[in-house]
């Protein structure tokens, strides 16, 4: 029988497990939420169909792994032993520049980057031990987020700081959705029949967590999120770049270094300007029903993602698309549109009909025809992380895809 792959992605207080087949086809999703509360609640989605899945008031990742796995496994959806077991691991370090297959060693490594990404690595370890423990014969890979930009150039990943913050201390820029941009390169790739090393292009993930890189020749050359996911564009509730300063304005004014964190992380962004929600779709709403503090969230979001197109554009020789992807990036015309509106002067026009029907109509293309290629192209994170994982796992089988 055709055997699986399982991914694997632990967020905090969150699970998403994905099945996928010899293909890559998806299978089943899973998505656990609300995890070590008395009130966690899981949905599933299995050849197509919603499932419902029951967990128990204050399972941890590990209970709700093994909970759903029983799931899958009796709705035939995994039969024995997977293929491989893919992990997104979010921070790699300079450790890691692909998918590894998980030893002691590289479980070591990731632990050593646990202080780079305090609120994301440890809880991908938790995944990996729980899974080891499900699984102890199948080999479990590591995709990081980290890894597609360790081709960034010196110059884009060192900030102007005293040496001995990154010699000491490996403060440098890193960048993060390392596997959604590479899958962008590869679905363009795919459209325009070149290999990876012919194209370059921009892509903008935008998504609850929102950024854009720069490829040069299928190559990782600039990129907005930095030492941490916080540096960049606006997200749904990160505020991006801020004037470093503001660190110690805001402890004048009395706050704690816990809660300006929270501030950036989780208060500011789409759900700060907005006052209200985090939520592009209903920030679109009410700015068209009126209010100013949204009209205000999208005017600064596009704004910002429009300058950081610009800056991207520094970093290429030629280009072959602007790509949009992500939730906000895949359906909204109307954020891209106005993020458009501020680079005629580069060379981007939209198309309006195109644009309006999210490409559906013209194989992801809505430029206008005279100027640079837009693309609206869905992203799938999954089915890379596992196409990475079974090429790292198997790397004498050839590649089917
Ligand atoms: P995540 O980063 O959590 O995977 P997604 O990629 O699903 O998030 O993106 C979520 C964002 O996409 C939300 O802000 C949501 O409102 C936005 N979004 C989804 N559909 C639309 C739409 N039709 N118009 C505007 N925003 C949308």
């Amino acid at each position: 029988m055709a055997k699986s792959t399982l991914v694997v992605n632990c967020g905090s207080s969150s699970l998403k497990l994905a099945v996928l087949s010899e293909d890559f086809e998806h299978q089943a999703q899973v998505l656990v939420e609300r995890l070590d509360t008395d009130h966690p609640s899981a949905s599933a989605r299995i050849d197509g169909k919603r499932e419902s899945v029951t967990l128990e008031p204050n399972s941890d990742y590990a209970d709700a792994l093994a909970t759903v796995v029983r799931l899958l496994e009796s709705k035939d959806v995994l039969t024995g032993d997977p293929l491989v077991i893919g992990h997104r691991v979010v921070h790699g370090g300079e450790n890691f520049s692909s998918a590894t297959v998980i030893d002691e060693a590289v479980i070591e490594a990731i632990t050593a980057c646990n202080d780079l990404a305090p609120l994301h690595n440890p809880i991908n370890l938790i995944g990996i031990e729980a899974t080891r423990k499900l699984y102890p014969d199948v080999p479990q890979v590591a995709v990081f987020d980290t890894a597609f930009h360790q081709t960034l150039p010196s110059y884009a990943y060192l900030y102007a700081l005293p040496r001995r913050c990154y010699q000491d201390w490996g403060v440098r820029r890193y960048g993060f959705h390392g596997t959604s941009h590479a899958y962008m390169l590869k679905q363009l790739g795919e459209r325009l029949d070149k290999p990876a090393n012919a194209l370059s292009l921009i892509s903008a993930h935008l998504g609850n967590g929102c950024s854009i890189t720069a490829i040069e020749k299928g190559q990782s050359r600039d990129t907005s999120m930095g030492l941490t996911p916080l540096e960049g564009l606006v997200m749904g509730t990160r505020s991006g770049d801020v004037d470093p300063g503001l660190f110690d304005f805001l402890q004048h004014k009395g706050l704690s270094r816990d809660s300006i964190s929270r501030m950036l992380n989780r208060e500011s962004g789409l759900l700060g300007l907005s006052g209200k929600t985090n939520d592009m779709r209903a920030i679109v709403e009410a700015r068209d029903a009126g209010s100013a503090t949204a009209r205000d969230a999208i005017d600064v979001f596009c704004f910002r993602l429009a300058r950081y197109i610009g800056a991207m554009m520094a970093s290429l020789s030629r280009i072959d698309g602007l790509v949009f992807t992500g939730g906000i990036g895949e359906n909204s015309a109307t954020i891209r549109e106005q993020t458009v509106a501020h680079l005629q002067l580069l060379g981007f026009t939209i198309d309006q009909n195109r644009n309006a029907q999210n490409g559906r109509q013209s194989s992801g293309r809505i430029d206008s025809g005279n100027g640079h290629a837009i693309y609206v192209i869905p992203t799938d994170e999954e089915s890379m992380i596992a196409r990475e994982a079974v090429d790292a796992a198997y790397p004498d089988t050839p590649k089917n895809h």
